[in-house]
């Protein structure tokens, strides 16, 4: 959908691309416990069916989270560090 731009629910060609904004609290998800670092997302909305789809924007910030989430053996799983 991201790239197509066709819904993979319904095959419509009205996807709408809603990129997102850090100053917007709705398209950001919390990395940490006190949400003072978030991912932002983008999202893709298919104008007939309703469909979503959300992709995290791929920042350095991000990056880093995830690097930490990744190289982490077991212990505290909550997703926050
Ligand atoms: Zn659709």
């Amino acid at each position: 959908m991201k790239n197509s731009f066709i819904c993979l629910k319904c095959n419509s060609e009205r996807v709408l691309e809603v990129i997102g904004s850090n100053m917007n609290q709705y398209q950001k998800i919390p990395l940490n416990k006190w949400s003072i670092k978030n991912a932002v997302l983008d999202r893709y909305i298919c104008a007939d069916c309703g469909y979503t789809e959300e992709f995290v924007q791929l920042s350095e910030s991000f990056q880093k989270w995830a690097d930490k989430i990744l190289d982490r053996d077991g212990g505290n799983n909550d997703g926050f560090v």
